[in-house]
């Protein structure tokens, strides 16, 4: 075989990527009335320095998105960036002192030429980094949005103090034991006074919008409702009583779901932070309450509420009276009530709450009762609470009515009686977005002694993030400790004051790119209102379920606060959602050391041993990580098989939402797969067949056809079938509820199909298969499509790839004519068992199949000439002769 004659992606991919880019194919068209735009978008990625299979498999489904669109006539914004703030780049300056921005613009260098080895059709003038200040003053814009909106606010949080280096640590350098990454110091909590911003007012639009989300997958719209965590009930209030037993002024208000069993509540208890806590703490207990408060100081809120960890209080020698009964019954303090949560109180029923049940049996409190199973009088726990509804008991006038009625009945008479009302409660708590770091977003506000917290005016920002600046990871952050950058003068009153040191959390630049991309280069703005409100929403949007909470909530939280400063019109900002699987690599492990081996160093896959030990591996797919050796290198997998094959595997081998294992087999077969197209088109191309000379082939055949379609030979008839089917299965597959595996099936299919019928074919039928084989097939392999193209004729080498590429082609529509069969096949069961089948005019009825059936071989065989006692007849599927 000669050189020419063998499919060598190498050789072409990057000219055409070169090509591609050059003659701008992938810029955004500018919009005009009545063009249809699409929006197709990627979660953009960290700017490690490192592509791997994750990222390419995220990106080459939004690609193949794009390029649909794109020969739909959809006018497509394919954009890509950098989310390029956080602390890999200021442990890099740490460490090894390197500057942060050089090395993360380093990092998005190698990444974006790492990127353009994939074919994807993106709109690099669009690009955005997040730490670049002509995108962070944006940032910085819109914080003071929300400032002057009173969407953003400061107060006391907790945060991990590193007791050696004297400095605040993110939750990413503590690690399992609750030590400092760097010092190795058991990490202490401290309380800082910081900057959140109310995502909780728009708790309930968030939560009532998840149903308009139809194009998300459901399990994503759960978790987020139950992230956000709506719950009906009733704050009752408990009155502080004094020792002798006489009511106070001073009252507890709890939170409950559950007011039905408030005449069961043996005690109140409040969160250690709570600030009645000192006021209400007697003397004999004072000891205690302040060792205990200092214990759960220590723990982080994960420790405090896991459902596996004992719950551990202290009495603190007050006491309440139960509103609804009039008992006195003790206050406590104890590690599972949070103090921003709900009251930061709750009563403790142990009867009916699991919690307060282990709670009251390990201190000895008492449990009382009042709920039992409906239609039953027997003490329905054993070991544990009745948590489920049942009928009152013990509870006065409410006796004998069910849970359901019994909740309305004592708020109302609660709120009657003004201890009560009724109350909708949500989980979701405001978004703490200050970090005590150096690489992020300053937050622009100066703190000035007469005026308090005045806002960086517009025309100063951005409030940029100096340079000069000295990394030891000690001490207050780089930025607190730069007093040349700290001290400014105040701009309203021009006092000295101080900078806020803080930066914001990178959520927050991540939580708007996708509205800068639609005017990136605007000057005046983050975006025009136009622009924004004509590409938006994102009709698609892909990325990984990890990111199913925290960053879509926050990016459909400032999509809706933005909408109300009146910058955008558009209620949400994701219309489809798909989150990718992961990409699983083939794992070895040693179970009885735990250590993972490296595939290159097991000698025989079907027998892996231990390279060292010769002991048995396991062997099983799992996500791909550094750590296990598991990992495949996309520059390897592209080098060896060129990108098209590997965009083929990952679209090929699993459904987008399952998890991938990676086999090289399969990548082999795609690009076997790619080879045979090659040498198919080829083989054409030698024989003399040219779209150029076809050009609007597909309507000659039409006419063709219409003047006496009969005459196609049943190659033809064949040929125009599995081309017309292809078009049609390819079109379902990547409308809404993409199925690229099957949409690759079906590109085989109609490959052994023109392997079988296109040489027998005529010329104008021919063109027609191979023009709507490369259309179909260029959304997935770009590169070989158009090199086909131009190999065939599709375009001369002359005219201008922007509107000769295939890429800049129609996607064909199916003919619904060709797709009809005129045999179809027929199953002939004996006695209900299958024996064989015919094939059968597709428009036979009843009678006629009865008569085939009779007459076929099969028949003759088993029915050994008599006549069958009974003939079952099903249309279209089978014949069942019953003898
Ligand atoms: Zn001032």
């Amino acid at each position: 075989m000669s050189e020419s004659s063998r499919y060598q992606p190498k050789a072409t991919e990057a000219d055409w990527q070169r090509a591609w880019s050059e003659a701008g194919l992938h810029a955004t068209p500018e919009l005009k009335p009545g063009d249809q735009a699409f929006y197709a978008l990627s979660m953009f990625p960290y700017p490690s320095g490192n592509l791997h299979m994750g990222h390419v498999r995220n990106y080459v489904i939004t690609d193949v998105v794009a390029r649909v669109q794109r020969l739909r006539g959809r006018k497509v914004l394919h954009p890509m960036g950098w989310d390029a703030f956080g602390l890999p780049a200021e442990n890099a300056a740490i460490e090894r002192g390197v500057d942060p921005g050089a090395w993360t613009d380093q990092n998005i260098a190698s990444m974006r030429a790492q990127l353009d080895q994939l074919g994807l059709s993106i709109d690099w003038n669009r690009e955005v980094a997040t730490c670049h200040a002509d995108y962070y003053r944006w940032t910085q814009w819109l914080f003071l949005q929300f400032l002057e909106a009173g969407l953003a606010y400061q107060k006391d949080a907790t945060v991990n103090w590193d007791p050696i280096d004297q400095t605040v640590l993110a939750n990413e350098q503590v690690d399992g034991e609750g030590r400092s990454w760097r010092s190795g110091a058991l990490v202490e909590k401290r309380k800082l006074r910081q900057w959140f911003l109310k995502i909780t007012d728009y708790a309930q639009q968030l939560l009532d919008d998840l149903d308009t989300l139809e194009g998300w997958p459901e399990r994503v719209r759960t978790m987020q409702a139950n992230w956000i965590g709506r719950s009906t009930g009733a704050e009752l209030q408990f009155t502080v009583v004094d020792g002798d037993g006489n009511d106070t002024a001073e009252r507890i208000t709890v939170f409950t779901t559950r007011p039905d069993t408030i005449f069961g509540a043996s005690y109140v208890v409040l969160a250690p932070e709570h600030p009645l806590v000192g006021a209400l703490t007697t003397t004999d207990h004072q000891i205690a309450v302040e060792a205990f408060c200092d214990l759960v100081s220590r723990q982080s809120e994960q420790e405090r509420t896991a459902e596996d960890k004992p719950k551990r209080g202290v009495p603190i020698g007050a006491r309440v009276r139960n509103p609804a009964n009039g008992e006195l019954i003790p206050i406590w303090i104890a590690d599972y009530v949070l103090a921003d949560y709900g009251t930061g109180a709750v009563m403790g029923v142990p009867a009916h709450d699991q919690r307060d049940f282990l709670f009251a049996r390990q201190y000895e409190l008492p449990v009382q009762q009042v709920i039992i199973p409906e239609g039953s009088d027997e003490h329905a726990f054993e070991g544990g609470a009745w948590t489920e509804a049942g009928v009152l008991i013990h509870s006065g006038r409410f006796d004998g009515l069910p849970s359901g009625e019994a909740k309305q009945a004592i708020t109302a008479a609660a709120e009657a009686e003004d201890w009560g009302r009724e109350k909708v409660q949500f989980r979701l708590r405001d978004w703490l977005i200050s970090r005590q770091r150096y690489w992020g977003c300053p937050i622009p506000v100066i703190h000035c002694d007469s005026c308090g917290v005045v806002p960086v005016p517009a025309d100063q920002l951005p409030v940029e993030l100096p340079r000069d600046v000295a990394f030891s990871g000690k001490g207050a952050s780089p930025l607190a400790q730069l007093e040349s950058w700290v001290n400014v003068s105040c701009p309203c009153c021009g006092k000295p004051a101080r900078r806020e040191t803080d930066t914001m959390d990178t959520f927050m630049c991540s939580s708007w790119y996708y509205l800068r991309y639609s005017d990136a280069g605007n000057m005046d703005l983050p975006f025009s209102k136009e622009a924004v409100n004509n590409w938006l929403p994102v009709d698609q949007y892909v990325g990984g379920i990890e990111h199913a909470i925290l960053h879509l909530l926050y990016s459909r939280f400032f999509t809706k606060a933005l909408r109300d400063r009146g910058l955008l019109s558009f209620d949400e900002p994701f219309t489809r959602l798909l989150t990718q699987g992961m990409v699983q690599g083939i794992t070895y492990k040693n179970p009885h050391t735990g250590k993972y081996i490296a595939p290159a160093d097991v000698a025989d896959p079907t027998d892996p041993r231990d390279p060292v030990s010769g002991e048995v591996l396991e062997t099983f797919y799992e996500k791909m990580s550094k750590s296990k050796y598991n990992g495949v290198d996309p520059a390897r997998v592209i080098e060896r098989y060129g990108a098209d094959t590997a965009r083929m595997f990952i679209l090929f081998k699993a459904p987008p939402e399952k998890d991938l294992e990676w086999d090289e087999a399969d990548v082999e077969g795609q690009y076997r797969f790619l080879q045979r197209i090659w040498r198919l088109v080829g083989a054409a191309a030698e024989r003399g067949l040219s779209l150029a000379e076809q050009a609007g082939c597909a309507d000659a055949v039409a006419s063709a056809l219409a003047a006496g379609g009969a005459d196609l030979t049943e190659s033809e008839r064949e040929l125009r079938r599995a081309v017309h089917t292809a078009i049609s299965e390819i079109s379902e597959d990547l409308d809404g509820d993409y199925q690229f595996n099957t949409a690759v099936s079906e590109l085989m299919k109609l490959s052994n199909a023109m392997a079988l019928h296109l040489e027998a074919s005529r010329q104008l039928l021919a063109c027609e298969a191979l023009r709507n084989l490369l259309i179909l097939l260029a959304p997935f392999a770009p590169h070989l499509a158009e090199d086909l193209w131009l190999k065939l004729g599709g375009r001369s080498a002359d005219d201008a790839l922007a509107s000769s590429s295939i890429h800049a082609q129609v996607w064909p529509v199916a003919d619904a004519a060709a797709l009809v069969r005129d045999t179809v096949p027929l199953v002939i069961q004996i006695k209900g068992k299958v024996r064989g089948s015919l094939e059968v005019p597709a428009d036979a009825d009843k009678a006629t199949l009865e008569t085939l059936a009779l007459e076929s071989e099969i028949a003759a065989k088993w029915l050994e000439g008599k006549a069958p006692s009974r003939v079952i007849v099903v249309p279209g599927k089978l014949v069942n002769l019953v003898p």
